[in-house]
């Protein structure tokens, strides 16, 4: 059976976030991403309402209280959650949803959903080169990479929850692992 929730976690630099594009970016018509609502500070580049619901604390708690979200987790200081209006809206489209979303988030999401969720865990070859990414993404200030370093050897301890590992080594070769698992094999050329 084609499973409709498609959970990809990693632990932070992995690359999980790169793989998700290049899936939607391959099979837009099958595919669409579930956006979460966030706490977080908007980083340069993303969209509002495309990347993340950029929404304020309040706000987010007022999600919670109303039973908006399917589920809800504090990270790095930061709230996220999955809103179920995204199920819907992925329904309606006749597509399969993507989530990127941590791993207790796409533990929650099987609990859910049991039939329908597919787990796929991003593992980085090493963690020096998980830093190395990290670093070289600019995004984090030193403290906030020490800080996802050490919660990586806790995703890291979750993966054996997951039904599929699949090692960030080489970018190109993952992407294609990643959609032979969810059985949407491309002829494997990168796009333009
Ligand atoms: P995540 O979403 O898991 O936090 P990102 O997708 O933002 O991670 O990737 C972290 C950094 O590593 C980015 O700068 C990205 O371009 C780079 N990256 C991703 N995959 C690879 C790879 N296979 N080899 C080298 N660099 C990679
Ligand atoms: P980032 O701040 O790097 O975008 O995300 C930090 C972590 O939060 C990542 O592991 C990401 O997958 C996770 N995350 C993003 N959205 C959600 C969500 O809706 N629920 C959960 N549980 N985690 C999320």
């Amino acid at each position: 059976m084609t499973k409709s929730l498609i959970v990809l976690s990693a632990p932070s630099g992995a690359g999980k976030t790169t793989i998700a594009h290049a899936i939607l970016d391959r099979h837009p018509a099958e595919v669409m991403f579930s956006v979460s609502a966030t706490t977080r500070t908007q980083r340069p580049g993303e969209r509002d309402a495309i990347d993340y619901y950029f929404v304020t604390r309040d706000k987010f708690n007022e999600l919670i209280e109303s039973g908006a979200l399917i589920e809800h987790e504090e990270i790095f200081g930061n709230f996220y959650g999955t809103p179920s209006s995204e199920i819907a809206r992925a329904q309606q489209m006749g597509k399969r949803l993507l989530f990127d979303i941590d791993v207790k988030g796409g533990i929650s999401i099987r609990k859910k959903y049991p039939k329908e969720s597919l787990l796929i865990f991003i593992a980085p070859p090493s963690m020096e080169i998980l830093e190395a990414r990290l670093r070289a993404r600019k995004t984090e200030t030193g403290e906030t990479i020490q800080r996802r370093l050490q919660r990586a050897a806790m995703e890291m301890d979750m993966a054996k929850e997951y039904d599929h590992i699949v090692v960030n080594d080489d970018l190109e070769r993952a992407i294609l692992e990643v959609e032979r698992i969810i059985g949407l094999e491309s002829t494997g050329t990168p796009a333009p």
